[in-house]
């Protein structure tokens, strides 16, 4: 080891030391001491390391240098893991960032529930003990026509609890072009089976035939199982059968029909031209028994599984011991219920809710805001990339919606230093996290999932990793 270096590891100033200055001490008021202390040992550490792995003998680290780098080591170290993201590649309900996004009203809500105590289980009239089902069961009776409610913890949560109390140990007839695998591991066969009901499959994987269910049955056959292939379509030379014929043979052998739809999608959006999605309410006005869906795809909700039905059926899920182990939490309940509320009046709830708005967002607004937004990236930082417009498609996501295409207007931006991926990772790295698209060597920005307000800030982002 060369003179300099020896000198220059012994002038690593001491841990104690860095902790008398006053930059430190001030650090200390508001983060935890052990962070602080672990974080300085750690500035020393890379620095020491890097002097005998041979680095060049920089110049000696200052009291000043060890202070600068340990304040920005707090900063990243306490930082949330979990932090806001701004989503700009235009999938709607975009599940690896969190699906839906709360309306203004349910965020209060939950805000206002979260920093108190509230009723979550008490019948405030009667004095007694209440069940946290009710807060929400009247609204969604009124907007789905069904008898009773139930909300859980997530669709699969519901799925499984329908199975389970309908059909435990018994059969489940089901199309085999509905054996549907949602993305995250949730498949239908598997479901079953963790519910302890048998599947029997029918039909073939284009075509299944009403005869073709009633051919199955045995005296076994508790439950008559429809799944809605939310994020695939099969077209062409194909049928299924509707809930209508199946409710009747339903009726025939006395065997309830469940519904697994996926999306809560409870509003006719065809003059928006999304008309490939079935209305929660339209199955049940055709008699399935039971009806399950997400709170957090299409209706735009926070993550819940809601259960609508005949009163009987869902009466015997609230007494099923599963449904404590995937009970609903308050603050779920709370956003859940002002989300409900919004549907009241279906024009605010297409305005209010950020999933409705997005999906029906005219194109020619998303233009508007592409051009803005092109133009603003043109003056930052139209000296290190290229700026400009083009046409694409946004979708829906969350396995909804598969072929109705949104057309939006994108922007690309085509760095002229740097590699597209090396400036996604960039954005992606972040706070707020950013995440776009990569197409031809481009950064590609859908204004379509971006929030008015998150504009400025997606361009401060754009500016500093370019
Ligand atoms: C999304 C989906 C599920 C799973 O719902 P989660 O809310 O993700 O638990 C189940 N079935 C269908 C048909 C779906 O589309």
């Amino acid at each position: 080891m060369d003179g300099q270096k020896q000198k220059s590891l012994q002038r690593i100033p001491a841990v104690e030391q860095v902790l008398q200055n006053e930059r430190i001490k001030n650090l200390l008021e508001d983060y935890p001491r052990t962070l602080v202390v672990e974080s300085v040992r750690e500035v020393l550490d890379v620095y020491r390391q890097n002097l005998i792995a041979g680095m060049k003998a920089e110049e000696t680290l200052t009291i000043d240098e060890v202070v600068l780098r340990t304040e920005k080591l707090v900063i990243k170290k306490s930082q949330s893991n979990l932090r806001p993201a701004i989503n700009a590649t235009g999938v709607i309900v975009h599940t690896n960032l969190g699906r839906s996004v709360l309306s203004p009203k349910a965020q209060e809500a939950v805000r206002r529930i979260a920093s108190t105590y509230c009723n979550l289980e008490i019948d405030l009239e009667k004095g007694s003990r209440g069940s946290r089902y009710e807060h929400v069961e009247d609204l969604l009776t009124r907007l789905t026509g069904a008898e009773a409610a139930l909300v859980v913890n997530n669709n699969a949560a519901a799925v499984l609890l329908a199975l389970n109390t309908l059909a435990n140990g018994r059969e489940a007839i089901v199309s085999r072009g509905q054996l549907v695998e949602i993305g995250g591991s949730f498949r239908i066969p598997e479901v079953m089976k963790q519910s302890g009901v048998k599947l029997v499959e029918v039909g073939t994987t284009n075509k299944t035939y009403i005869q073709d269910y009633e051919q199955a049955i045995t005296e076994n056959t508790a439950l008559l199982l429809k799944v809605h292939t939310s994020n695939y379509r099969i077209v062409g030379f194909s049928h299924e059968t509707t809930a209508s014929e199946l409710v009747e043979l339903g009726k025939k052998y006395n065997i309830p029909v469940l519904e697994d739809l996926g999306s809560g999608f409870l509003i006719d959006l065809q003059q928006y031209g999304i008309k490939d999605e079935p209305r929660v309410q339209d199955s049940v006005a055709a008699g399935v028994d039971v009806v399950t869906f997400s709170g957090d795809k299409l209706l735009g909700g926070p993550q819940a599984g809601i259960i609508v039905g005949k009163k009987d059926y869902v009466a015997a899920m609230k007494k099923n011991p599963l449904t404590r182990a995937l009970r609903i939490d308050k603050l779920t309940l709370a956003a859940l219920e002002a989300t409900l509320r919004e549907y009241l009046d279906e024009t605010k709830a297409i305005e209010n809710i950020p999933t409705l708005r997005m999906l029906t967002m005219p194109e020619e607004l998303i233009a508007v805001r592409a051009r803005k937004l092109a133009g603003e990236l043109k003056k930052e930082i139209g000296d290190k990339a290229a700026v400009f417009l083009t046409d694409g498609f946004s979708q829906a996501g969350g396995g909804a919606l598969p072929t109705t295409e949104l057309k939006t207007k994108l922007v690309s931006v085509k760095p002229k230093f740097l590699s597209a991926e090396k400036v996604a990772a960039c954005l992606r790295t972040g706070d707020p996290a950013v995440l776009v698209r990569i197409k031809d060597d481009c950064i590609v920005l859908d204004l379509r999932t971006v929030f008015e307000d998150e504009i400025s800030l997606l361009v401060e982002r754009l500016k500093s990793c370019l």
